[in-house]
C-alpha cells in the first residue's frame, strides 16, 4: 500500500505516519528527517539545505526529487511507503507520477490532514522528539509518562527542531497554503483524495484513517 499523507507542518503527519507504519508494515519516508539527517551529517545537501529550512522555505524540488527516488527503491519499501512531507510543490506531484510510473508502482490514497492555522502554532511549539530514537512528544498533548525519560526507549535526551520557534512557524505556514495546498486538486481529479479530521485527539484521527483506508480497499476508487 502506498500512501501520501498531507497536511501544514504540525498537523499529525510524522505521528500518523509512525502509527501506519507499525500497523500495515509500510515504511515511513520523511523528506524532512532526511534532510535533518543530511545537515546532520554535514553532507553537501545538507549543508545547502540547513539555512532554507531554518528560514521555514523550502528546499528546491531537484534536491528532493532525487533524493526520494533513491529512497523508494530501498527493501524496506517493498511492502508500500508512506510519504510524510512529501510532494510540497506542484513540480514534485508531477515529478513523483512519473517515478511511479516508471517503477510500475500506483499511489493508493492520498490523506489530508486538515487543521486549523491557530493550533498548529501550539502544535509546533510544542513539539519534542526523543533523541536516540525519534519518538515524537509535544509538552501538552503527548507529554512524556516518566518526567525525563523516553516512553519506548528510556533515553533520557531529547531535541526541539530550530524551526519550530514561533517566528519561522508563519514562514512554513505561508509556504504551505501558497505552494503545497495547490496539489491537492490533482489528487482530488485522481480520485485519490480523502480529509481527515486532523482536530481530533491522536488516537481519534488514527481511527478515522483506518477507516479511510479500509473503506478505500474494499470499493476503490474508479
Ligand atoms: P513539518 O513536519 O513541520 O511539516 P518537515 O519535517 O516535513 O516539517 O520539513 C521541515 C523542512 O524541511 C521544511 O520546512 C522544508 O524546509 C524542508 N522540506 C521537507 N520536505 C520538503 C520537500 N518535500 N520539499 C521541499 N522542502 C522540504
Ligand atoms: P507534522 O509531522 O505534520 O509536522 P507532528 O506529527 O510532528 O506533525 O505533530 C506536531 C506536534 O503535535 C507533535 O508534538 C505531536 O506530538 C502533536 N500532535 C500530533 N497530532 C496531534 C493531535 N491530533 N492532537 C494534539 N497534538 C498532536
Ligand atoms: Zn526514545
Amino acid at each position: 500500500m502506498n500512501l501520501i499523507l498531507l497536511g501544514p507542518p504540525g498537523a499529525g503527519k510524522g505521528t500518523q505516519a509512525k502509527h501506519l507504519q507499525d500497523r500495515y508494515g509500510i515504511a515511513q519516508i520523511s523528506t524532512g528527517d532526511m534532510l535533518r539527517a543530511e545537515v546532520a551529517a554535514g553532507s553537501e545537501v545538507g549543508q545547502q539545505a540547513r539555512t532554507i529550512m531554518e528560514a521555514g522555505h523550502l528546499v528546491s524540488d531537484d534536491i528532493i526529487i532525487r533524493m526520494l527516488s533513491a529512497r523508494i527503491d530501498q527493501p524496506d519499501c517493498a511492502k508500500g511507503f508512506i510519504l510524510d512531507g512529501f510532494p510540497r510543490t506542484v513540480p514534485q506531484a508531477q515529478a513523483l507520477d512519473r517515478m511511479l510510473t516508471g517503477k510500475r508502482l500506483r499511489l493508493d490514497a492520498v490523506i489530508e490532514l486538515e487543521v486549523d492555522d491557530a493550533v498548529l502554532v501550539d502544535r509546533i511549539s510544542g513539539r519534542f522528539t526523543c533523541a536516540k530514537c525519534g519518538t515524537g512528544y509535544h509538552d501538552h498533548f503527548k507529554p512524556l509518562h516518566l518526567a525525563g525519560t523516553c516512553d519506548v526507549c528510556g533515553a533520557h535526551e531529547f531535541v526541539r527542531r530550530p524551526d519550530d520557534k514561533r517566528e519561522t512557524v508563519s514562514a512554513r505556514l505561508t509556504a504551505y497554503h501558497t505552494q503545497t495546498a495547490p496539489i491537492l486538486p490533482h489528487y482530488k481529479a485522481l480520485g485519490l483524495l480523502r480529509a481527515v479530521d486532523g482536530m481530533a485527539e491522536i488516537d481519534k484521527v488514527a481511527g478515522q484513517i483506518v477507516g479511510v483506508l479500509d473503506e478505500m480497499r474494499t470499493a476503490p476508487a474508479a
